[in-house]
């Protein structure tokens, strides 16, 4: 007896989405981007999938890192965030895991490290304009130096993050404040996140950070990944559990936002807010049933949600409704709701299975 609900998740799509991405940047290093559980895709089994071709791995944190370790996965290994304490830099080192060097505190942990089982390799954040992490341009080159001067510190990369290579503002102002000083350090350059990857190829230089183009989506407003050359490699679903007919004047679900004005027949979905699905979804996000497109009626509740069947006789207890995947893409759906694709794919909560094919 389970609750007829999954999100499906295709590896070979990643794997195709890693090559067209790698492709687009030929003679950088590609650094698959598998934070947030591999953006809810299951960082474990992404890594596993492009074990053999990606050439490194990017995540947060050294908990994830270390399983992947654990898992005999052999590639280089980036902390995008660093150390988050003084503790972690000797693991960091002992595990051959990189990580990004941003601040002072971290630099003072390094200084006084004893790596005893092989060095730190430090990737030295440069903040261009994002202002979340980072030296400024003017402070890189003295951390630069306080990098290289320590012991058992192996300073291999410097990087930086765009704030909006997927806008029309592009990287110009950020790479203008960035680029002089990377240069300057003689290190390899690590920039380009999805969206510059696809739009920027000035910013590829030696190492690039693709994340959601992974998974087959676009980081572009208005477009789709398909529109990229991309797969989406997830699908969820769920199964209408009970068929509603409503006369003109009912309501569906909480808050009664949606009444109907002519007969209609509701199919309830065993898909909820506490699914990941989102509960801002206003009525008509779309929806495939059997291949047919319908909507969303009236507000998600925690496990259940409604849809429109009036238009597909067919449908009835047990049709399989996608939320979102290859029949309804996920750009269109966090479109509807007013977010973006990111946040949906995060969202899948555990209690939904995952299944891999
Ligand atoms: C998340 C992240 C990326 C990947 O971003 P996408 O837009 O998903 O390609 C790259 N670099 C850093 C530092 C990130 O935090």
């Amino acid at each position: 007896m389970t609750r007829p609900i999954r999100v499906e998740i295709d590896l070979s799509a990643i794997k195709h989405n890693y090559r067209q991405s790698r492709n687009k940047a030929l003679g950088s290093l590609a650094y698959a981007v598998i934070k947030a559980n591999a953006y809810g895709h299951g960082s474990l089994e992404v890594a596993q999938t492009l074990a053999d071709e990606a050439d490194g791995f990017a995540m947060l944190n050294l908990e994830d890192a270390l399983a992947l370790r654990k898992a005999g996965i052999r590639q280089p290994l980036t902390l995008l965030e660093g150390p988050f304490e003084k503790q972690e830099t000797l693991l960091m080192a002992a595990h051959g895991i990189a990580g990004a060097i941003h601040s002072e505190h971290q630099l003072a942990w390094l200084a006084d490290g004893h790596f005893k089982h092989g060095a730190f390799d430090a990737w030295l954040k440069v903040n261009s304009g994002m202002n979340r992490l980072g030296f400024q341009p003017r402070q890189v080159r003295l951390a630069a130096q306080q990098l290289r001067n320590m012991q058992d510190v192996t300073l291999s990369t410097v990087m930086t993050h765009f704030a909006s290579a997927d806008d029309e503002r592009g990287v110009a102002d950020q790479w203008q404040r960035f680029e002089p000083i990377a240069r300057e350090t003689g290190l390899p350059i690590s920039a380009a996140n999805s969206a510059a990857v696809f739009r920027y190829p000035h910013t590829h230089c030696e190492r690039i950070r693709p994340g959601i183009t992974l998974y087959g989506c676009s980081p572009f407003e208005g477009q789709t990944g398909r529109d990229l050359g991309l797969i989406p490699a997830m699908t969820l679903s769920a199964d209408i559990i009970a068929v509603q007919h409503l006369q003109p004047g009912d309501n569906v679900g909480y808050g009664c936002c949606y009444t109907a004005d002519k007969p209609i027949r509701l199919g309830i979905v065993a898909c909820g807010y506490a699914d990941g699905y989102p509960r801002s979804a206003p009525n008509g996000t779309p929806v495939s049933i059997g291949g047919v497109r319908s909507g969303t009626v009236g507000r998600v509740s925690m496990d259940m949600l409604a849809v429109d069947l009036t238009h597909i006789e067919h449908a009835g207890i047990g049709s399989r409704v996608v939320l979102w995947g290859a029949e309804v893409p996920l750009e269109n759906v966090a479109a509807s709701v007013g977010t973006i694709a990111y946040e949906l794919m995060c969202g899948v909560t555990l209690r939904v299975p995952k299944l891999y094919r």
